[in-house]
Protein backbone atom coordinates (compact mmCIF):
# COMPACT_ATOMS: atom_id res chain seq x y z
CA UNK A 1 0.00 0.00 0.00
CA UNK A 2 1.68 3.28 -1.07
CA UNK A 3 0.22 6.15 1.02
CA UNK A 4 3.14 7.60 2.65
CA UNK A 5 4.79 10.33 0.66
CA UNK A 6 7.75 8.66 -1.04
CA UNK A 7 10.94 10.14 -0.31
CA UNK A 8 12.27 13.02 -3.24
CA UNK A 9 14.63 15.39 -3.61
CA UNK A 10 12.98 19.28 -3.34
CA UNK A 11 14.50 22.32 -5.23
CA UNK A 12 13.60 25.78 -5.16
CA UNK A 13 15.56 27.53 -8.21
CA UNK A 14 15.58 31.20 -8.11
CA UNK A 15 15.88 31.73 -12.17
CA UNK A 16 14.15 30.32 -14.87
CA UNK A 17 17.79 29.70 -15.65
CA UNK A 18 18.16 27.82 -12.49
CA UNK A 19 15.09 25.91 -12.96
CA UNK A 20 16.69 24.55 -16.59
CA UNK A 21 20.09 23.76 -15.33
CA UNK A 22 18.32 21.74 -12.48
CA UNK A 23 15.82 20.35 -15.02
CA UNK A 24 18.62 19.40 -17.41
CA UNK A 25 20.35 17.36 -14.59
CA UNK A 26 16.94 15.47 -13.18
CA UNK A 27 14.65 15.59 -16.19
CA UNK A 28 12.15 13.11 -14.77
CA UNK A 29 11.92 15.70 -11.57
CA UNK A 30 8.15 17.24 -11.69
CA UNK A 31 7.16 21.16 -10.72
CA UNK A 32 5.00 22.23 -8.28
CA UNK A 33 3.21 25.08 -7.34
CA UNK A 34 1.12 24.63 -3.99
CA UNK A 35 1.33 20.94 -4.08
CA UNK A 36 -2.14 20.18 -3.62
CA UNK A 37 -2.59 17.98 -6.46
CA UNK A 38 0.89 16.62 -6.97
CA UNK A 39 1.59 15.85 -3.40
CA UNK A 40 -1.33 13.44 -3.02
CA UNK A 41 -0.86 11.67 -6.30
CA UNK A 42 2.52 11.40 -4.91
CA UNK A 43 1.08 9.79 -1.90
CA UNK A 44 -1.03 7.53 -3.80
CA UNK A 45 1.91 6.15 -5.89
CA UNK A 46 0.40 7.62 -8.98
CA UNK A 47 3.66 10.02 -9.77
CA UNK A 48 6.77 8.88 -10.16
CA UNK A 49 9.42 11.65 -9.47
CA UNK A 50 13.07 11.55 -7.54
CA UNK A 51 12.46 15.06 -7.71
CA UNK A 52 10.02 18.07 -6.93
CA UNK A 53 10.75 21.41 -8.06
CA UNK A 54 8.98 24.54 -6.28
CA UNK A 55 8.27 27.32 -8.13
CA UNK A 56 7.10 30.08 -5.79
CA UNK A 57 10.84 31.58 -5.84
CA UNK A 58 11.29 32.66 -9.22
CA UNK A 59 11.11 36.41 -9.89
CA UNK A 60 7.63 37.82 -10.97
CA UNK A 61 6.01 34.34 -10.54
CA UNK A 62 2.93 35.29 -8.68
CA UNK A 63 2.43 39.30 -10.39
CA UNK A 64 -0.39 40.30 -11.41
CA UNK A 65 0.22 43.14 -14.23
CA UNK A 66 -2.23 45.69 -16.14
CA UNK A 67 -1.35 45.66 -19.53
CA UNK A 68 -1.09 48.82 -21.55
CA UNK A 69 -4.02 47.72 -24.41
CA UNK A 70 -6.56 46.89 -21.64
CA UNK A 71 -5.10 43.27 -20.82
CA UNK A 72 -4.26 41.64 -18.08
CA UNK A 73 -0.97 39.15 -17.90
CA UNK A 74 -1.86 36.43 -14.31
CA UNK A 75 1.62 35.02 -13.47
CA UNK A 76 1.30 31.30 -13.07
CA UNK A 77 2.13 31.51 -9.50
CA UNK A 78 -0.56 33.62 -8.47
CA UNK A 79 -2.73 31.88 -5.28
CA UNK A 80 -6.73 31.05 -6.10
CA UNK A 81 -7.47 32.63 -2.75
CA UNK A 82 -5.68 35.54 -4.17
CA UNK A 83 -7.89 35.34 -7.60
CA UNK A 84 -10.81 34.82 -5.78
CA UNK A 85 -10.83 38.38 -4.14
CA UNK A 86 -8.63 40.04 -6.46
CA UNK A 87 -10.74 43.71 -7.75
CA UNK A 88 -9.14 43.75 -11.14
CA UNK A 89 -11.49 41.12 -11.26
CA UNK A 90 -14.77 41.97 -10.01
CA UNK A 91 -15.63 43.39 -13.46
CA UNK A 92 -15.90 42.00 -16.73
CA UNK A 93 -13.59 38.97 -16.05
CA UNK A 94 -15.32 38.23 -12.91
CA UNK A 95 -15.52 34.51 -13.94
CA UNK A 96 -12.28 33.46 -13.24
CA UNK A 97 -13.08 34.74 -9.56
CA UNK A 98 -16.00 32.79 -9.44
CA UNK A 99 -14.37 30.15 -10.47
CA UNK A 100 -11.52 30.25 -8.22
CA UNK A 101 -13.74 30.68 -5.44
CA UNK A 102 -15.12 27.40 -6.34
CA UNK A 103 -12.07 25.12 -6.11
CA UNK A 104 -12.08 23.31 -3.27
CA UNK A 105 -12.10 24.84 0.25
CA UNK A 106 -10.41 27.65 1.62
CA UNK A 107 -6.97 25.75 2.63
CA UNK A 108 -6.56 24.42 -0.86
CA UNK A 109 -6.99 27.66 -2.28
CA UNK A 110 -4.59 29.60 -0.06
CA UNK A 111 -2.09 27.03 -1.23
CA UNK A 112 -3.03 26.10 -4.87
CA UNK A 113 -1.97 28.51 -7.42
CA UNK A 114 -3.07 29.18 -11.15
CA UNK A 115 -0.57 26.96 -13.00
CA UNK A 116 -1.17 24.21 -10.58
CA UNK A 117 -4.84 24.41 -11.03
CA UNK A 118 -4.34 24.89 -15.53
CA UNK A 119 -1.72 22.14 -15.36
CA UNK A 120 -3.31 19.43 -12.79
CA UNK A 121 -3.63 15.63 -13.33
CA UNK A 122 -6.72 14.60 -15.30
CA UNK A 123 -9.33 12.62 -12.86
CA UNK A 124 -11.38 9.14 -13.04
CA UNK A 125 -12.72 6.69 -10.69
CA UNK A 126 -10.33 3.89 -12.11
CA UNK A 127 -7.39 6.03 -11.30
CA UNK A 128 -7.68 8.46 -7.78
CA UNK A 129 -7.74 5.27 -5.87
CA UNK A 130 -4.97 3.47 -3.59
CA UNK A 131 -2.07 1.40 -4.75
CA UNK A 132 -3.43 -1.70 -3.80
CA UNK A 133 -6.92 -0.73 -5.12
CA UNK A 134 -5.76 -0.63 -8.80
CA UNK A 135 -3.29 -3.24 -8.40
CA UNK A 136 -6.44 -5.27 -7.57
CA UNK A 137 -7.91 -3.86 -10.85
CA UNK A 138 -4.91 -4.67 -12.84
CA UNK A 139 -4.10 -1.13 -13.24
CA UNK A 140 -5.48 1.27 -16.20
CA UNK A 141 -4.62 2.73 -19.40
CA UNK A 142 -3.53 5.97 -17.77
CA UNK A 143 -0.60 3.92 -15.27
CA UNK A 144 0.87 1.00 -15.32
CA UNK A 145 -1.75 -1.08 -17.33
CA UNK A 146 -3.45 -1.34 -20.60
CA UNK A 147 -7.12 -1.16 -20.43
CA UNK A 148 -9.53 1.97 -19.71
CA UNK A 149 -12.34 0.29 -17.36
CA UNK A 150 -14.34 3.05 -18.15
CA UNK A 151 -13.92 2.20 -21.96
CA UNK A 152 -12.85 -0.86 -22.47
CA UNK A 153 -13.70 -0.77 -26.19
CA UNK A 154 -11.66 2.48 -26.67
CA UNK A 155 -7.89 3.22 -27.23
CA UNK A 156 -6.98 5.92 -25.37
CA UNK A 157 -7.81 6.83 -21.62
CA UNK A 158 -10.89 8.66 -21.05
CA UNK A 159 -9.93 10.62 -17.11
CA UNK A 160 -11.38 13.50 -17.24
CA UNK A 161 -9.82 17.02 -16.87
CA UNK A 162 -11.46 18.77 -13.81
CA UNK A 163 -9.69 22.53 -13.86
CA UNK A 164 -12.78 24.79 -12.55
CA UNK A 165 -10.14 27.44 -14.17
CA UNK A 166 -9.64 26.89 -17.22
CA UNK A 167 -13.08 26.98 -18.91
CA UNK A 168 -13.46 30.60 -17.45
CA UNK A 169 -10.49 31.63 -19.06
CA UNK A 170 -11.05 29.75 -22.44
CA UNK A 171 -14.46 32.00 -21.96
CA UNK A 172 -12.42 34.98 -21.72
CA UNK A 173 -10.12 34.21 -25.00
CA UNK A 174 -7.07 33.71 -22.56
CA UNK A 175 -3.66 32.73 -23.68
CA UNK A 176 -1.16 30.97 -22.21
CA UNK A 177 2.44 31.94 -21.67
CA UNK A 178 4.82 29.15 -21.79
CA UNK A 179 8.83 29.09 -21.05
CA UNK A 180 11.06 26.42 -21.79
CA UNK A 181 14.97 25.36 -23.70
CA UNK A 182 13.67 26.91 -27.15
CA UNK A 183 12.50 30.12 -25.39
CA UNK A 184 9.77 31.48 -24.53
CA UNK A 185 5.86 30.85 -26.76
CA UNK A 186 2.58 32.16 -26.75
CA UNK A 187 -0.64 30.03 -27.42
CA UNK A 188 -4.21 29.83 -27.10
CA UNK A 189 -5.32 28.54 -23.65
CA UNK A 190 -7.39 25.99 -25.31
CA UNK A 191 -4.44 24.70 -27.52
CA UNK A 192 -2.30 23.63 -24.05
CA UNK A 193 -4.96 20.98 -23.78
CA UNK A 194 -5.04 17.55 -25.54
CA UNK A 195 -8.31 14.88 -25.65
CA UNK A 196 -5.82 11.95 -24.44
CA UNK A 197 -6.41 11.60 -20.19
CA UNK A 198 -2.86 10.14 -19.99
CA UNK A 199 -0.78 12.77 -21.69
CA UNK A 200 -3.31 15.62 -21.80
CA UNK A 201 -0.85 18.61 -21.40
CA UNK A 202 0.71 20.00 -24.49
CA UNK A 203 4.02 21.25 -22.94
CA UNK A 204 7.19 19.97 -24.48
CA UNK A 205 10.34 18.36 -22.32
CA UNK A 206 11.20 21.35 -19.82
CA UNK A 207 8.32 23.82 -20.18
CA UNK A 208 6.34 24.86 -17.95
CA UNK A 209 3.36 27.99 -17.90
CA UNK A 210 4.62 31.26 -16.40
CA UNK A 211 1.54 33.38 -16.99
CA UNK A 212 -1.97 33.38 -18.66
CA UNK A 213 -2.89 36.82 -20.35
CA UNK A 214 -5.99 37.97 -20.56
CA UNK A 215 -7.43 40.38 -23.57
CA UNK A 216 -9.12 43.56 -22.48
CA UNK A 217 -13.12 42.76 -22.15
CA UNK A 218 -15.76 44.79 -22.15
CA UNK A 219 -18.64 42.33 -21.72
CA UNK A 220 -20.27 40.36 -18.73
CA UNK A 221 -18.51 36.77 -17.76
CA UNK A 222 -19.41 34.35 -14.82
CA UNK A 223 -18.72 30.61 -13.67
CA UNK A 224 -21.39 28.11 -12.73
CA UNK A 225 -20.44 24.13 -11.03
CA UNK A 226 -21.79 21.28 -10.23
CA UNK A 227 -20.76 19.47 -7.64
CA UNK A 228 -21.94 16.44 -5.15
CA UNK A 229 -19.84 18.07 -1.92
CA UNK A 230 -20.95 22.01 -2.11
CA UNK A 231 -18.01 22.09 0.43
CA UNK A 232 -15.03 20.60 -1.21
CA UNK A 233 -15.23 18.62 -4.66
CA UNK A 234 -14.00 18.89 -8.59
CA UNK A 235 -16.83 19.59 -11.12
CA UNK A 236 -19.47 17.18 -12.36
CA UNK A 237 -19.34 19.70 -14.70
CA UNK A 238 -17.95 23.49 -14.28
CA UNK A 239 -18.85 25.78 -16.81
CA UNK A 240 -17.46 29.29 -17.80
CA UNK A 241 -19.19 31.89 -20.09
CA UNK A 242 -18.44 35.57 -21.79
CA UNK A 243 -21.11 37.30 -23.15
CA UNK A 244 -18.86 40.64 -25.75
CA UNK A 245 -20.69 43.34 -27.28
CA UNK A 246 -20.17 43.11 -31.09
CA UNK A 247 -21.49 44.90 -34.04
CA UNK A 248 -25.24 43.92 -34.45
CA UNK A 249 -25.43 42.37 -30.87
CA UNK A 250 -23.72 39.72 -28.30
CA UNK A 251 -20.85 37.37 -28.83
CA UNK A 252 -20.79 34.01 -26.74
CA UNK A 253 -18.29 31.86 -25.84
CA UNK A 254 -18.93 29.17 -23.92
CA UNK A 255 -16.18 25.99 -22.53
CA UNK A 256 -17.20 23.24 -19.96
CA UNK A 257 -14.64 21.40 -17.61
CA UNK A 258 -15.09 17.91 -15.58
CA UNK A 259 -16.60 16.52 -18.94
CA UNK A 260 -13.72 15.41 -21.25
CA UNK A 261 -9.83 14.91 -21.01
CA UNK A 262 -9.57 18.56 -21.80
CA UNK A 263 -12.01 21.43 -21.67
CA UNK A 264 -14.55 21.42 -24.43
CA UNK A 265 -14.83 25.22 -26.05
CA UNK A 266 -18.41 25.03 -27.45
CA UNK A 267 -18.49 25.61 -31.45
CA UNK A 268 -21.45 26.42 -33.27
CA UNK A 269 -23.43 28.95 -31.01
CA UNK A 270 -25.78 31.83 -32.25
CA UNK A 271 -24.12 34.67 -33.16
CA UNK A 272 -24.52 37.75 -32.92
CA UNK A 273 -27.17 37.35 -30.07
CA UNK A 274 -29.64 39.42 -29.29
CA UNK A 275 -31.43 40.35 -25.57
CA UNK A 276 -33.49 39.71 -24.09
CA UNK A 277 -32.46 35.73 -25.07
CA UNK A 278 -35.18 34.12 -26.82
CA UNK A 279 -36.37 30.45 -25.60
CA UNK A 280 -35.19 29.24 -28.95
CA UNK A 281 -31.62 30.75 -28.88
CA UNK A 282 -31.51 28.98 -24.78
CA UNK A 283 -32.39 25.38 -26.47
CA UNK A 284 -29.81 26.23 -28.88
CA UNK A 285 -27.16 26.58 -26.33
CA UNK A 286 -28.63 23.30 -24.75
CA UNK A 287 -28.20 21.31 -27.39
CA UNK A 288 -24.87 22.25 -28.57
CA UNK A 289 -23.51 21.79 -25.03
CA UNK A 290 -25.23 18.40 -24.93
CA UNK A 291 -24.09 17.26 -28.40
CA UNK A 292 -20.43 18.24 -27.47
CA UNK A 293 -19.39 17.04 -24.19
CA UNK A 294 -18.47 13.28 -23.54
CA UNK A 295 -18.78 12.68 -19.32
CA UNK A 296 -18.01 9.38 -18.15
CA UNK A 297 -19.59 7.79 -14.99
CA UNK A 298 -18.77 8.42 -11.45
CA UNK A 299 -19.07 6.99 -8.65
CA UNK A 300 -22.14 8.90 -7.88
CA UNK A 301 -24.02 9.72 -11.08
CA UNK A 302 -24.22 8.41 -14.62
CA UNK A 303 -22.51 10.36 -18.08
CA UNK A 304 -26.23 10.95 -19.14
CA UNK A 305 -26.69 13.38 -15.95
CA UNK A 306 -23.49 14.85 -16.38
CA UNK A 307 -24.65 15.43 -20.08
CA UNK A 308 -27.64 17.19 -18.50
CA UNK A 309 -25.81 19.17 -15.62
CA UNK A 310 -23.54 20.54 -18.05
CA UNK A 311 -25.90 21.62 -20.59
CA UNK A 312 -28.46 22.95 -17.44
CA UNK A 313 -25.30 24.93 -15.87
CA UNK A 314 -24.67 26.61 -19.59
CA UNK A 315 -28.29 27.44 -19.65
CA UNK A 316 -28.63 28.98 -16.54
CA UNK A 317 -25.45 30.94 -16.49
CA UNK A 318 -26.05 32.19 -19.97
CA UNK A 319 -29.26 34.00 -18.99
CA UNK A 320 -27.48 35.10 -15.86
CA UNK A 321 -24.78 36.92 -17.67
CA UNK A 322 -27.89 38.42 -20.39
CA UNK A 323 -29.47 39.75 -17.46
CA UNK A 324 -26.51 40.95 -16.33
CA UNK A 325 -25.66 42.70 -19.78
CA UNK A 326 -29.35 44.07 -20.49
CA UNK A 327 -29.33 45.72 -17.41
CA UNK A 328 -25.63 47.30 -18.15
C1 LIG B 1 -9.58 17.31 -1.90
C2 LIG B 1 -9.24 18.04 -3.18
C3 LIG B 1 -10.21 18.82 -3.78
C4 LIG B 1 -9.93 19.50 -4.96
N1 LIG B 1 -10.93 20.23 -5.54
C5 LIG B 1 -10.68 20.88 -6.71
C6 LIG B 1 -11.71 21.64 -7.33
O1 LIG B 1 -12.83 21.76 -6.82
N2 LIG B 1 -11.42 22.24 -8.51
C7 LIG B 1 -10.19 22.15 -9.10
O2 LIG B 1 -10.00 22.74 -10.17
N3 LIG B 1 -9.20 21.44 -8.53
C8 LIG B 1 -9.40 20.82 -7.34
N4 LIG B 1 -8.39 20.10 -6.75
C9 LIG B 1 -7.10 19.91 -7.44
C10 LIG B 1 -6.02 20.94 -7.02
O3 LIG B 1 -5.97 21.07 -5.63
C11 LIG B 1 -6.28 22.30 -7.63
O4 LIG B 1 -6.50 22.16 -9.01
C12 LIG B 1 -5.15 23.29 -7.43
O5 LIG B 1 -5.48 24.51 -8.05
C13 LIG B 1 -3.83 22.81 -8.00
O6 LIG B 1 -2.90 23.85 -7.85
P1 LIG B 1 -1.48 23.60 -7.16
O7 LIG B 1 -0.67 24.83 -7.35
O8 LIG B 1 -1.63 23.11 -5.78
O9 LIG B 1 -0.99 22.42 -8.11
P2 LIG B 1 0.31 21.49 -7.92
O10 LIG B 1 -0.06 20.30 -7.14
O11 LIG B 1 1.45 22.30 -7.46
O12 LIG B 1 0.56 21.09 -9.43
C14 LIG B 1 -0.42 20.35 -10.15
C15 LIG B 1 0.20 19.83 -11.45
O13 LIG B 1 0.52 20.90 -12.30
C16 LIG B 1 1.91 20.91 -12.61
N5 LIG B 1 2.31 22.33 -12.54
C17 LIG B 1 2.15 23.16 -11.49
N6 LIG B 1 2.51 24.41 -11.84
C18 LIG B 1 2.91 24.34 -13.14
C19 LIG B 1 3.40 25.31 -14.07
N7 LIG B 1 3.53 26.59 -13.73
N8 LIG B 1 3.72 24.91 -15.32
C20 LIG B 1 3.59 23.60 -15.68
N9 LIG B 1 3.12 22.64 -14.84
C21 LIG B 1 2.80 23.02 -13.59
C22 LIG B 1 2.59 20.03 -11.57
O14 LIG B 1 3.73 19.39 -12.10
C23 LIG B 1 1.48 19.05 -11.24
O15 LIG B 1 1.50 17.98 -12.17
C24 LIG B 1 -8.62 19.42 -5.54
C25 LIG B 1 -7.64 18.65 -4.92
C26 LIG B 1 -7.94 17.95 -3.75
C27 LIG B 1 -6.86 17.14 -3.11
Amino acid sequence: MTEALPDFRLHRPESLEELAALWRAEPQARVFGGGTDIIPNLRRGLVDAPALIELGALPGFADLTLLPDGGLRLGAGLRLADLASETELAGGWRALAEAARAVAGPAHRNAATLGGNLCQDTRCLYYNQSDWWRAANGYCLKYRGDTCHVAPQGSRCRAAFCSDLAPALIALGAEAELAGPGGTRQIALLALYRDDGAAHLALGPGELLVAVHLPAFAGVSGYEKMRVRRGVDFPLAGVGAALAPVAGGWALRVAVSGTDSLPVAITGLPSPLALPLAAAVIEQIDKAVQKQVTPMRSTMVSSHYRRLAAAALARRLVQRLAREAAAA
